[in-house]
């Protein structure tokens, strides 16, 4: 960290950048700087990139054409969170608020709708038997369930966060690796399509590596 102090310059404030972060950011005299919002609140200052939308075409092998930067760039980075409890007195969360999946294996709307199909069904069952749907022992039963179907896949999807943000050389070998046994070892692909396509009642889903196994065994 870097700390700058705000200092009257005429009639404005401003500050003065050390010349070394000017290195950093490859920006010179007469350049110009950008404020973005991060998301958590704080204001980041980035350069004008002249060479971004070239960047981009090469990220994308060429594959999309010409592109051209048309706004301001903004940096939304892609979390996954996962809160200690999911309910309260009287008060249950569902969807992202639930769990934040990091979006890499595409399980954030689902996990959303099967946490949505579990409340509900137990709020429905309570309401049949005239006891309260907010009942704490209802909300307890929610929050196992949902954490029982999410919490293994969560963290497998952090695990393979970390392994595709890992530019080491170990870590290169090993998602080569492992993409080469997805497509090549049927019982593990049979498990992924297990995990992106599940159908059928949802609290089969709150028990997830025994119907792993069963995707695997088929
Ligand atoms: C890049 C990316 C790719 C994804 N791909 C997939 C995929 O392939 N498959 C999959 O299953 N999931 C995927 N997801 C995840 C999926 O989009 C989310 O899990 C899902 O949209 C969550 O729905 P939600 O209703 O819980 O939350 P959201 O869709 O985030 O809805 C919350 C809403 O609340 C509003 N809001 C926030 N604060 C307030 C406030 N204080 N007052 C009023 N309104 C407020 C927000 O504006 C928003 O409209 C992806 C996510 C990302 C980011």
């Amino acid at each position: 960290m870097q700390a700058v102090k705000i200092r009257k310059i005429g009639n404005s404030l401003g500050v003065v950048i050390p010349k070394e972060v000017l290195a950093r950011m490859k920006v010179g005299e007469g350049e110009t700087l950008y404020f973005t919002d991060a998301l958590d609140g704080s204001v980041r200052l980035t350069p004008v990139d002249e060479e971004f939308a070239a960047q981009m075409e090469q990220h994308f092998r060429q594959r999309l054409g010409r592109m051209r930067l048309t706004s301001t760039r903004h940096a939304y980075p892609l979390v996954g969170v996962y809160p200690r409890y999911f309910v309260a007195e009287r008060f249950a969360l569902v969807g992202d608020a639930a769990v934040g999946m990091h979006p890499v294996t595409a399980h954030g709307f689902n996990l959303g709708l099967l946490g949505q199909d579990l409340l509900s069904r137990a709020m429905l069952s309570a309401r049949a038997t005239g006891a309260d749907i907010a009942n704490p022992a209802l909300l307890a039963t929610y929050q196992r369930e949902l954490r029982r179907a999410t919490r293994p896949l969560y963290l497998a999807t952090y695990a393979i966060t970390r392994l595709y943000t890992d530019d080491r050389l170990p870590a290169r070998v090993l998602r080569r690796a492992a993409l080469a046994a997805g497509t090549g070892l049927r019982p593990l692909r049979r498990a992924m399509l297990h995990g992106l396509s599940q159908a059928g009642d949802s609290r089969s889903a709150t028990f997830p590596l025994l119907g792993l196994l069963k995707a695997i065994t088929r």
